[in-house]
């Protein structure tokens, strides 16, 4: 019996997996946590907004599956690294604002870290018991959004709802809109570097339209394995939440018969400015990382509400990331300190916008 806290359990990813647990009697859901939505009696401990530590405290589950979305979901991945237990993460802001620090924190408590965004399961899943000398780059993947292809100018007015519809992925609507800009290629990125230690030009980002191919490694001898499937992320969490099993899903097997036509190209930088920008707050290290993440949560929520353009989402990303110090933070209430630094001259930007 693995006993499972949902963190995040009334979003996207959070029904998805209360969807797996439901299929599986060795998976046991011993508590819960939303923001906001009323969730009594889906666990036999629920808790709604508040500190999510002390839920994790009072039900010591065998897994924190975090599909909290935002920095707000950073106590409870540090909880979980911090003791060991093991974490299937979908929350990548925790891991990208935090990323020393959690790295620190995985070492100290040696448990297993699962990712769930789907790049990086893949990518866990082509570099498993692999000696890391052996590697030469990963690659992550992306769908491109519903703007692949389109210009500056033709992005200068486009509404959330056209923002929101995306064409191979159904998620909530925070990564939803960071897919449209390149923000959620870029926080993958960063995310990718803290799980797989690898340095930043050791890690590509392509292009490719119909996600059928999540994540590629190559090999220092030519070699690259790939991870292929429809995108459908009940693949991802199963595997977390199932490891080392593998257990079986309700997704269709690849049909290789009915012609399978596999589309690469670079991403446009210049369009999507928040991809490089990530990679360049990676290379500065520090809490530049954790003021691209802050900065794009700020940016973001003032899109959906109608009150920034979108690409004024880059353009408060860039100011921030030019004003913060991005000094290293010691502990958690210095990355505390520069989150919360980061949103004030965000807010600040993005009201001037
Ligand atoms: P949703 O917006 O659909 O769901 C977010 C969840 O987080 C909801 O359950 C929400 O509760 C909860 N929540 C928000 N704030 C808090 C808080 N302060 N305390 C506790 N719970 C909170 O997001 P997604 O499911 O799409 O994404 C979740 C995470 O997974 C994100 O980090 C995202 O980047 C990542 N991810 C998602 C993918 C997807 O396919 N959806 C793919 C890969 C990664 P409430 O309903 O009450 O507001
Ligand atoms: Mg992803």
């Amino acid at each position: 019996m693995k006993r499972i806290a949902l963190l995040g359990a009334t979003g996207s990813i959070g029904r998805q997996a209360l969807e797996i647990i439901a299929a599986h009697p060795e998976l046991e859901l011993v508590a819960a946590a939303s923001g906001s939505e009323p969730i009594d009696g889906l666990a036999p401990l629920t808790q709604v907004g508040g500190d999510l530590t002390e839920l994790l405290e009072r039900a010591r589950p065998d897994v924190v599956l975090n599909a909290v979305v935002g920095f707000a979901g950073l106590p409870a991945t540090l909880w979980a690294l911090e003791r060991g237990i093991d974490l299937a993460l979908a929350n990548k802001e925790s891991l990208v604002a935090a990323g020393d620090l959690a790295t620190t924190a995985r070492r100290r408590g040696g448990g297993r870290l699962l990712p769930v965004d789907s790049e990086h399961s893949a990518a866990y899943q082509c570099l498993e018991g692999r000696d890391a000398e052996t590697v030469h780059s990963l690659v992550l993947t992306a769908s491109g959004g519903p703007f692949r292809g389109r210009s500056s100018e033709e992005l200068a007015d486009v509404t959330p709802a056209e923002a929101l519809a995306h064409p191979t992925w159904n998620m909530g609507p925070k990564i939803t809109i960071d897919s449209a800009t390149l923000a959620n290629k870029g926080l993958e990125l960063l995310e990718a570097h803290f799980l797989f230690g690898l340095d930043y030009d050791r890690i590509e980002v392509v292009i490719h339209p119909t996600s059928t191919v999540h994540a590629l490694v190559r090999f220092r001898d030519g070699a690259a394995l790939a991870h292929l499937g429809y995108p459908d992320m009940r693949v991802p969490i199963s595997f977390a939440l199932t490891y080392p099993e593998r257990d079986a899903t309700p997704v269709p097997q690849l049909d290789l018969a009915a012609g399978l036509t596999l589309e690469f190209e670079a991403p446009d930088l210049e369009t999507f400015p928040l991809l490089g920008l990530a990679r360049r707050a990676g290379e500065q290290g520090g809490t530049y990382p954790c003021a691209y993440n802050a900065a794009n949560e700020v940016a973001v929520a003032t899109f959906l509400e109608g009150r920034l353009p979108f690409l004024a989402i880059a353009e408060t990303v860039e100011e921030t990331l030019g004003e913060v110090d991005g000094a290293p933070a010691r502990d958690l209430t210095e990355l505390v300190e520069a989150d919360a630094e980061a949103r004030r001259l965000a807010e600040r930007t993005a009201a001037a916008a």
